[in-house]
């Protein structure tokens, strides 16, 4: 069985300065010849229920009322067992449509806030302020959605230490179930990349992770992920689907898939993706793939990797194929096996990259 399913709305109101997601400025026309593409590539999904469903984008709330609505009635044919997320953003967001993912049985939200920093927002290229968090949370209330998580993000330049500390206070301090944090990336074809923007430098990132990790723990939010943070057993239980390395159909632009042996990547251009030609790529995944992606995913997790669980699943013994990459990592402090699971030691998590490699060339 198919564990999730992800559906991508790829429209904002504004493009923020460091993002590189498949997105367009939202256009009522162009909204509406997406969903009628949208609705003939969910046709196509041969399975009615799921565990989870996720509404990412681009900014689903971008989408106005009648246009949410019709996304929501199309998406009811598919059923949920556990959770049904929708990413919101605050500045788009009001009590009409929080009803409406009422209506549609939404019960997750997660809000794009990334700071709550208005300066820092504004270099962000991010168009809400807190007030408009303050009332997307009172929207929240009034639909009865309690599950909610919230983006932050870290590395500008300009932040500082004490800026971090009073996001993450105040991010404490909000009736959230969920945090994650993301470090700054600049991607080269983003507005900051363009402008030739300088992260803050590699020390001060790190001292930044150092003090989230910190910060959190101690505020009840157990890092479960290298970059998500959660009340007890308030994972996101849709992105553990991909972490666990379990199948799921994405649908829309640039979403992705991965069904048994096969991954699929939609396309990025939205005129292909209008004319109905959605699929970009498809890779068979050979053995060795499903091995490595598996633990490339799996290291992410605090948890690790189930080892007995794995061997099971890709036939082979994990401590003895992978063993020269194991070894040395145990020996450097970055991994560590115990309890029947391999996984990522807190200073691993800071090179998990390198990690892989030794993964990739050491086979
Ligand atoms: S970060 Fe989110 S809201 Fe901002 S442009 Fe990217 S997809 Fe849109």
């Amino acid at each position: 069985m198919i564990k999730g399913l992800y559906v991508h709305v790829p429209f904002c109101n504004n493009p923020c300065h460091y993002c590189d997601f498949a997105k367009a400025r939202f256009n009522y026309g162009l909204a509406v010849r997406y969903l009628d593409e949208l609705e003939r590539e969910l046709e196509g999904i041969g399975q009615d229920s799921f565990e989870t469903i996720y509404i990412g984008g681009g900014t689903p709330t971008a989408l106005p009322h009648e246009l949410l609505e019709r996304l929501l009635k199309m998406l009811s044919r598919f059923s949920f067992a556990q959770e049904y997320t929708i990413e919101i953003n605050p500045e788009s967001f009001d009590l009409d449509k929080a009803l409406l993912m009422q209506k549609y049985g939404i019960n997750r939200a997660s809000i794009g806030i990334q700071s709550f920093n208005e300066g820092l927002l504004n270099e962000m290229g991010r168009s809400h302020s807190n007030l408009d968090t303050i009332n997307a949370m009172y929207y929240l209330d009034k639909a009865g959605i309690k599950n909610r998580s919230i983006d932050l993000m870290y590395g500008f330049r300009s932040q500082t230490m004490e800026m971090l500390e009073n996001d993450l206070q105040t991010a404490v301090n909000m009736d959230i179930t969920h945090i994650s944090i993301y470090e700054l990336e600049v991607h080269p074809d983003t507005i900051l990349g363009m402008k030739g923007y300088q992260l803050a430098d590699d020390e001060i990132r790190y001292q930044m992770y150092c003090r989230i990790r910190d910060f959190l723990n101690e505020h009840s939010y157990r890092q479960y992920e290298v970059s998500n943070f959660c009340l007890a057993h308030h994972e996101s239980r849709h992105n553990m689907i991909y972490w666990h390395y379990e199948d799921y159909y994405g649908a829309g632009l640039a979403a992705s898939g991965k069904i048994g042996n096969e991954r699929y990547d939609n396309t990025r251009n939205f005129i292909e993706y209008l004319k109905g030609n959605h699929r970009d790529s498809v890779v068979r995944l050979g053995r060795e793939d499903l091995r490595f992606e598996a633990i490339m995913m799996g290291l992410r997790l605090i948890e690790g990797i189930n080892i007995a669980k794995y061997d099971e699943r890709y036939s082979c013994q994990m401590l003895k194929h992978y063993r020269k990459a194991i070894e040395k990592n145990v020996s450097e402090g970055l991994l560590e096996v115990s309890d029947g699971y391999l996984r990522t030691t807190s200073d691993g998590m800071l090179v998990l990259n390198d990690i892989l490699v030794d993964f990739m060339s050491w086979l």
